[in-house]
């Protein structure tokens, strides 16, 4: 049996994966903004080293670079507002909280002129917490209970993203019995969505978001779900129809997909705003803005996306003969993701040996014995913190943080400490060889999504976020403890 050797690119690794020239180099896409390494070596972000952070909050950890947050919300609302100033006097930049939300964030969405995205009582409440003026809020949701919608009434949001006509129903009721106009915007599927990387365009919509534009599929009276929407919100005494809103899907990075959906919107508040005689003022086109998780991932600058989508505005509007609407957008992952690495501490190791996918370029019948390796790196959370793996099938990268390394590159499987073979946080990955317990990784791009679904399967200790700014670090939600898994337990 012969052994291959395992510094050249392994049989075993997905196509995409390139060996890097240096381990210990940090692709600058994948990372917050301040994360270097220091003259030891260690990793680095906003001055605060690793081993430091490990110290005093211990691991994992969500490590989040608060500069670089601002100026990823900055760079947003900055770049919107400028290619959409002549179209419709800026841009309404609408924080997609669901991605991560706590009452620090909150404050830093504000105090950078951004607005806030929710999609449930729950989040409302942070929001309120926070004490950001309700007509800074959005929220969202196909299944809004009664309370969710009093309670949006209540906080006086800015908009209430309705997503069918039983809700439209629903919304205008409650608004009405409080003698109030409800403040609504239509969520309509423009029948665009974000294919892996593409993006495809369907007439038809199966999926439970959404007034379908459609118009095949239509009541008595011949009319699309999104049209009786419109007639209906308009005719309704406790509803403020203000106008639109779509969201394609996510991780998207052309502007393809969002330039499309804006025309079809486009097209259709005209023909709505003159059959029905209303002016509808506002356009929402949703979130969805691609990050870097790994080398491969390419993610435009916000400026190219906002030229791109002002671009189609602008001739459409101009086409159709009416005013631009005020154009909202809704972007988290692009915002939050890559500001936050997740620190995690190496435990049990182990190299297992596997025979080469067949057609991969080694020996894939199984015929001559040539097997390769493949190293389990263990670390000591996992699905819990970042459930996009099993979810999504994602892909993340991960580096060696707590040192430096001159040993060769091993494809490795960082792999998690819950009961069940799926529990992996990152699928491939070249890793020195070197790698041991008690060494730190750092795994990239886990800012949005992942604290947000995190779980206390196998009564894992759900990990604290420490925001790091100017050399200092404080916790922003701290983790949680055992008293906390055990506190709901109502005992026997
Ligand atoms: C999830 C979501 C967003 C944010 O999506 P990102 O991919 O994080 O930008 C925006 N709007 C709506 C309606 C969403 O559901």
């Amino acid at each position: 049996m012969s052994v291959a050797s395992n510094t050249a690119a392994s049989p075993l690794a997905p196509d995409w994966l390139q060996v890097p020239a240096d381990l210990n180099a940090l692709h600058e896409p994948m990372w917050a903004g301040s994360v270097v390494r220091n003259g030891a070596g260690a990793l680095t972000v906003g001055g605060m080293d690793v081993q430091a952070l490990k110290e005093q909050f211990g691991t994992p950890l969500f490590v989040m670079d608060e500069a670089d947050f601002r100026s990823r919300a900055r760079a947003f609302k900055d770049s919107f507002d400028a290619a959409f100033a002549d179209i419709c006097g800026g841009v309404d930049v609408y924080y997609a909280g669901k991605s991560f939300l706590c009452t620090a964030v909150v404050k830093w969405v504000e105090e950078e002129g951004l607005r806030l995205d929710t999609a449930s009582g729950g989040e409302l409440a942070v929001a309120a917490r926070a004490g950001i003026a309700g007509e800074r809020v959005a929220l969202h949701g196909n299944n809004k209970s009664d309370a969710e919608i009093n309670r949006a009434l209540d906080m006086k949001l800015g908009r209430i993203v309705v997503d069918s006509l039983d809700e439209l129903v629903r919304v205008g009721a409650l608004a009405q019995a409080r003698g109030e106009q409800a403040k609504v915007m239509l969520r309509l599927t423009p029948g665009v969505h974000a294919h892996t990387h593409e993006f495809i365009a369907t007439a038809h919509e199966d999926q439970k978001f959404g007034l379908s534009m459609a118009t095949d599929t239509t009541d008595e009276a011949g009319l699309s779900a999104a049209e009786e929407a419109v007639a209906a919100a308009a005719a309704h005494p406790g509803i403020e129809l203000l106008g639109l809103h779509c969201h394609i899907g996510s991780q998207i990075f052309e502007p393809d997909g969002f330039a499309l959906a804006a025309e079809k919107l486009l097209r259709f508040l005209a023909a709505m705003q003159e059959k029905y005689a209303i002016t509808m003022p506002e356009l929402d086109l949703g979130g969805g803005y691609g990050i870097a998780y790994t080398p491969v991932d390419t993610p435009r600058p916000a400026a190219d996306i906002a030229a791109a989508m002002a671009a189609v505005v602008r001739s459409t509007c101009a086409e159709l003969g009416i005013d631009a609407p005020r154009i909202s957008i809704e972007p988290g992952r692009a915002i939050v993701g890559s500001t936050t690495f997740t620190l995690y501490e190496v435990g049990t190791l182990k190299t297992v040996r596997v025979d080469a996918p067949a057609g991969s370029g080694g020996d894939g019948d199984g015929g001559n014995n040539v097997t390769y390796p493949r190293r389990y790196v263990s670390v000591d959370g996992g699905m819990s913190d970042n459930a996009r793996p099993v979810l999504y099938d994602a892909d993340y990268s991960a580096v060696l943080a707590s040192r430096t390394s001159a040993a060769a590159p091993q494809l490795s499987r960082v792999v998690g400490k819950h009961c069940e073979s799926g529990d992996i946080v990152v699928r491939d990955v070249y890793l020195p060889e070197d790698v041991a317990a008690g060494d730190l990784l750092a795994v990239p791009g886990t800012g949005a999504y992942c604290w947000a679904l995190s779980s206390n399967y196998n009564y894992l200790a759900r990990p604290g976020v420490v925001a790091v700014r100017d050399g200092s670090a404080r916790l922003i939600v701290r983790g949680e403890t055992e008293e906390d898994l055990l506190n709901r337990d109502m005992g026997a």
